[in-house]
């Protein structure tokens, strides 16, 4: 990912900066791109993760659809390009002005976390003599076996509608003339890896269509959401999501019927290896009991490992040529700002480093500049490309 030429370049550069290894990027989606297209199955691209302008063009390109969770991104899925009928709108809170502004453009389908939302979604669109398709969140309980700070299908999580409330959506959707059922929508979580879960979700996918239409409901949209993991340990060895496994659980355990549409909802593994945090060391501070690599960034630059305790892989550029046997050394490195959790990783292992080296954290596509913040009135950095 970073050869020699690639590191004399960014030397040169005024650290810190998102570094977008745009390759990589096109590499995995054309892989996610085959390997749904081959089951027909409908992918949106899930904005929060990143969107940096220029990677939302790249993904539009190849004709996904967009999963939009706040009424600025279904703006923003719009102005680049998405088509209105391929965006998707989930959220726990929408606003009425967001409600609205998704009727005007009529998008292709609000994704509904409650009883309450049906009928505040129902009064809106009626104001504007409209109907609003919809689908159910629904809270599968299906443990996703990841971190629990990213965990959101189970009943103690606030997203979605819970299964022992669906007698009371079912009145709603016989009651609200203004609403259009499409299906049913789930997300259980993130940076899931482990194919059984997904197995997992499919029974109770499976079980969930079903109940519906014992009632009478036809289900056209089955959307299974996102949360596909990425291999944050190894982002050179394994840079690509094993699509073809991810989608084949769904081929092979998903009861699809006849006319029913399968969507997903993919974020960090589509652009999760798309990019690196680069920073310089600022100063080396070797203490009694630990070393520490006080670097240019921290927190407000890329938060994961502080917010969900995440491992992110921290290479030093400036050292990469030497030679694998000499002797390394464990270094906290931690960025600048006033808290004492702004810590990258702690006892990293990595070349004797000094002032002025130039350090990447890599996988930082996802959940990373779309996370930035200005706290201790820090600059907003800047975003260099691999393609000039
Ligand atoms: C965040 C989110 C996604 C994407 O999750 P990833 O783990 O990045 O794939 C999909 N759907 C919904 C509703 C989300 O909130």
């Amino acid at each position: 990912m970073f050869d020699k030429n690639t590191i004399a370049r960014l030397q040169s550069l005024e650290t810190p900066f998102y570094y977008y290894h745009l390759d990589v990027l096109r590499k995995t989606l054309e892989a996610c791109k085959a390997a749904s297209s081959k089951h027909g199955f409908h992918v949106h691209y899930a904005m929060k993760a990143n969107f940096n302008p220029l990677v939302l063009d790249i993904i539009r390109e190849y004709g996904f659809g967009a999963d939009c969770v706040s009424g600025n991104e279904v703006k923003a899925a719009i102005a680049h390009g998405f088509g209105k009928e391929n965006i998707v709108f989930a959220g726990v809170g929408k606003s009425d002005k967001e409600i609205n502004l998704a009727l005007d453009e009529d998008i292709f389908c609000f994704n509904a976390e409650s009883v309450q939302e049906l009928h505040v979604i129902d009064e809106l669109a009626k104001a504007k003599n409209k109907v609003a398709k919809i689908a159910i969140r629904i809270n599968p309980n299906v443990d996703a076996h990841t971190h629990h700070f990213i965990t959101t299908g189970l009943d103690e999580n606030k997203f979605g509608i819970n299964t022992w409330q669906l007698p009371e959506v079912a009145t709603a959707l016989r009651n609200c003339a203004n609403l259009q059922f499409l299906g049913i929508h789930f997300h259980i979580g993130s940076q899931i890896t482990d194919m059984e879960v997904y197995k997992n979700l499919c029974t109770r996918i499976n079980e969930i269509q079903d109940w519906f239409e014992d009632r009478g409901f036809t289900i056209k949209v089955l959307n299974t959401g996102g949360g596909l993991g990425i291999d944050y340990q190894n982002p050179d060895t394994n840079s690509i999501s094993d699509f073809e496994s991810y989608f084949k659980v769904f081929k092979q355990f998903l009861n699809v019927k006849p006319g029913q549409e399968v969507h997903f909802e993919l974020g960090r593994a589509l652009v999760g290896q798309s990019a690196s945090l680069i920073s310089r060391v600022l100063y080396v501070k070797n203490g009694q009991k630990k070393n520490f690599l006080v670097l240019d960034a921290g927190m407000t630059e890329l938060i994961r490992p502080m917010l969900y305790q995440a491992y992110h892989l921290i290479e030093n550029l400036s050292r990469k040529s030497e030679s694998k046997d000499s002797q390394s050394y464990k270094y906290d490195v931690v960025g600048p700002i006033c808290e004492s959790t702004d810590c990258f990783q702690k006892d990293v292992d990595l070349p004797e480093s000094f002032r002025g080296d130039l350090i990447a954290v890599r996988t930082a596509g996802a959940y990373g500049e779309v996370m930035a913040s200005s706290y201790n009135l820090r600059d907003r950095v800047a975003s260099i490309y691999s393609e000039e």
